[in-house]
């Protein structure tokens, strides 16, 4: 690679960037890279990380009960997609210190992360917390892209001469709140960015996630579930040269647990940082189909567990609830009661998760979930045939017809045509006349409907309505 020369065409006058974000119901299921953007506070990270996403309204979270997290976003860039955070917005405690701060933020990022974008201020020039960032970087074999943001025209261009004295051959200057740059950015990204599709033998497999805040028992909970038979791969071709997945085989049947290489070594990494966890949970839940979402027994339901089960909902994952550490409420009658009527005010919007009640610390205890991930993957996955479901709905609108505007005359039930367009999860079209008589309430009840009917445990649904 070399320098940037003047008569290479300006960064500076490159268009606004094309990007779309990640919020169909109908998004294949991905394993999109981590994209980190680290850097000191102030240099702009969350600006960039805005501009990236491009319209911020289409990434606002409305999963009810759950706190607004602009920290992350799932982002698609010439049909390729990728998970972009902010680690600005990591939630870590500032108490060490600046220095430390961006220590954390950065050391977090580098583990996890596939691609990194070291983010500077032009217009500040090198300061001694950039100098840390780099020393964390050195030896670090990820790809690490500098951008030098603040260049806001072409007159402040000369401000980015001052980092080439940090060895590297390119630089992007950009400017975060005009949009400039961005897209030169984003398609020196673009190669590391993977193509939507490939399948292979263990994409086949369920994958497994599990998840949860520090000290839930995670850890316990993957040795007790993997035992002796853990055999560590890797299938991501291209970023991630770590293996980090393990593949299970329980009573004859073969699972892959995401991430769980970085969950037995936590190495030099706090293991009580809160931001750490959800970024990690983040990370398995969006490359697999089933989150096990582990909550402490003990302590009862926090708004970090929340985020995490939001996180799982956005994702359209299949999802069971392991209420962990219950041997240390044994002889106590009224808790699963009071835990039940908890997880029902903490997560209304997750009823469907089936709850098991467990000892992570007995491996006997631990491994009925397989059993659980064997049914709820088969609701993930089931597929009802067109046939099938147009009998359902015919019988449905029997009792309950679709609304219709006030003053027209009721269609007859012959007007509505309903039909199964993906899996995992599960998501249905609904063809009628009038779309937009349909109401939320409606699908509400079309989608209790199709639970009642069908069962569906365990997974998310889709209800999708179209115009005939
Ligand atoms: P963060 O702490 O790294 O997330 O930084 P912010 O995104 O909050 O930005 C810090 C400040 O820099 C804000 O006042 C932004 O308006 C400003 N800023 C961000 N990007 C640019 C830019 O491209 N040009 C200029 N002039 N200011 C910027
Ligand atoms: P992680 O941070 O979520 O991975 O949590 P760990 O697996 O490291 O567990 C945190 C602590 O809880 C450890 O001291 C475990 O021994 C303990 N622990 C984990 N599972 C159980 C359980 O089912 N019962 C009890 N009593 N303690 C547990």
């Amino acid at each position: 690679m070399t320098r940037r020369k003047s008569s290479k065409p300006s960064p500076l006058t490159s268009p606004p960037v094309p990007l779309t974000t990640e919020d169909s119901p109908l998004t294949p299921h991905l394993s999109p890279p981590l994209v980190a953007i680290i850097g000191r506070p102030n240099v702009g990270k969350s600006t960039l990380f805005n501009k990236i996403l491009g319209v911020k309204t289409a990434i606002v979270d409305d999963v009810p009960g759950v706190t607004r997290d602009r920290n992350y976003a799932d982002a698609t860039y010439r049909q390729r997609t990728f998970r972009l955070v902010d680690t600005g917005g990591l939630d870590l405690s500032a108490s060490d210190g600046m220095l430390a701060l961006i220590r954390r933020q950065s050391e977090i990022a580098i583990a996890e992360a596939d691609i990194l974008i070291f983010l500077l201020d032009g217009r500040s020039g090198l300061t001694p917390s950039d100098h840390e960032v780099v020393r964390l970087l050195r030896g670090v074999t990820k790809p690490v892209f500098m951008a030098i943001n603040k260049i806001d025209t072409p007159k402040s261009e000369p401000l980015i001469a001052d980092f080439y004295q940090l060895g590297v051959d390119e630089l992007y200057p950009v400017s975060a709140e005009h949009g400039i740059g961005v897209s030169e950015l984003l398609d020196a990204l673009y190669p590391l960015l993977r193509a939507a599709d490939g399948t292979n033998e263990l994409s086949q497999l369920p994958r497994i996630a599990v998840v949860g805040r520090p000290n839930v028992g995670k850890s316990t909970m993957i040795n007790a579930l993997l035992g002796e038979e853990r055999v560590v791969v890797s299938d991501i071709p291209g970023t991630t040269r770590d293996p980090i997945d393990s593949l299970v085989t329980h009573a004859g049947k073969r699972y892959v647990f995401t991430d769980t290489a970085g969950i037995r070594r936590r190495g030099k990494i706090d293991r009580g940082i809160e931001g750490w966890s959800v970024l990690r949970s983040l990370r398995a839940i969006g490359r697999s189909d089933v989150a096990v979402l582990v909550l402490d027994g003990e302590e009862g339901v926090t708004e970090q567990d929340t985020k995490i089960a939001g996180a799982i909902l956005k994702q359209g994952r299949a999802c069971i609830l392991w209420i962990n550490k219950w041997d240390l409420r044994v002889g106590d009658a009224e808790a699963r009661k009071n835990y039940e009527l908890e997880l029902h005010r903490r997560f209304p919007f997750l009823t469907w998760a089936p709850v098991l009640y467990g000892s992570a610390l007995k491996s006997e205890s631990a491994r009925t979930v397989f059993a659980q991930i064997d049914d709820v993957y088969a609701m993930f996955t089931k597929r009802i045939s067109t046939g099938t479901l147009n009998t359902w709905l015919q019988n449905i609108l029997l009792v309950h017809p679709l609304p219709v505007r006030k003053g027209k005359p009721a269609k007859v039930t012959k007007s509505a045509f309903v039909t199964q367009v993906t899996t995992k999860p599960p998501a249905f079209a609904l063809f009628v006349g009038h779309p937009e008589n349909i109401t939320p309430s409606y699908l509400r009840y079309l989608e209790n409907q199709l639970r009642e009917s069908y069962g569906f445990t365990g997974t998310p649904l889709r209800l999708l309505v179209r115009k005939k």
